[in-house]
């Protein structure tokens, strides 16, 4: 199977039923190269009375990684789930500002979420196959959604991008869950790219593996970052410095609110960062 066969599903294998007026709005949208793929534009997030994210503005480049480092308890999670409306689950929450997505606004009236969260996909910090068969959690999904390719080519596109195939192409009947820890978060990678997305939201992806799977993990995101964009939330700085390309420096302001410190190209903020907090931060002295 060549590469190219490997990137992205044609829209057309999906029902039509599935795009909905986030889809029209996109094709509706003129992109350009340089365009950010997310723009998020003063940011603010509660959990009821509690303001837990404050003024955060940042965007994300497309065929990059972003990753989002500092403190427990800062907003990191908070505000990837934002990305793609996840946080609408919490009764509580409630956003103010703005998050756009291929230059549209992912909390217009007019957008479904659901369409969101199909094109701008979640990975967890806990691997969670469904209690399914390996090729199940990859068609179950992709079914819903409205695929209406071949399944047998979807499972092995999806699984060879997850770097996974060759370890379980014997066994696609054989359940999710008896696969090891970072097999199953491979699972969920494929998984996740079964429903054709171009973003990929990973909340902690390796804080359950081990050190050999996790290096697997970090590989397997730069691939994907050739044809997605990635949005990682880690708590390990040496993964941020080692598999991204932007990191995004959170930390906590008055009343514990969590603030964007620094945005920036994970080269320079790592060598030389402009605020004195990342510097802390970075070389231990607080954290
Ligand atoms: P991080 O990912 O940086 O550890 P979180 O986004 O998980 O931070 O949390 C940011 C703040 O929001 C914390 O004070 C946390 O307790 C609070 N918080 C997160 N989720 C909820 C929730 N569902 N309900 C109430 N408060 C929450």
């Amino acid at each position: 199977m060549s590469v190219n066969s490997l990137v992205g599903m044609q829209e057309s294998e999906f029902n039509p039923v599935a795009t909905t007026t986030l889809g029209r709005d996109l094709v509706a949208m003129p992109q350009t190269a340089s365009q950010p793929i997310v723009s998020i534009k003063d940011l603010n997030v509660y959990y009821g009375n509690f303001h837990a994210v404050g003024n955060v503005t940042f965007d994300v480049p497309k065929n990059q990684i972003t990753a989002l480092i500092g403190p427990s308890g800062c907003g990191k999670s908070t505000v990837l789930r934002c990305i793609n409306r996840m946080n609408d689950l919490v009764p509580t929450a409630r956003i103010e500002g703005q998050i756009e997505y291929h230059g549209v606004d992912i909390n217009a009236q007019s957008v479904d979420p659901v369409e969101v969260r199909r094109r701008i996909g979640m990975v967890f910090q806990k691997p969670n196959p469904f209690p399914k068969s390996i090729a199940e959690n990859i068609t179950w999904g992709a079914r819903i959604n409205g695929f209406k390719g071949n399944t047998g080519e979807l499972v092995e596109k999806c699984l060879r991008q997850a770097a996974l195939w060759d370890e379980v192409k014997d066994k696609l009947n054989e359940s999710g869950l008896a696969l090891s820890g970072g097999q199953q978060q491979r699972l969920c990678i494929a998984r996740a790219l079964a429903i054709n997305p171009d973003v990929i939201l990973m909340d902690e992806p390796c804080s359950a593996l081990d050190p050999i799977s996790t290096l697997r993990i970090e590989d397997l995101m730069r691939e994907l970052a050739r044809h997605y964009t990635i949005v990682i939330v880690t708590h390990n700085m040496q993964q941020a410095a080692r598999a991204s390309d932007q990191t995004c420096f959170f930390s906590l302001g008055e009343n514990r609110m969590g603030v964007l410190v620094e945005a920036a190209p994970t080269k320079q903020l790592f060598t030389n960062p402009s605020d004195s907090r990342t510097e802390d931060y970075i070389t231990g002295r607080f954290g």
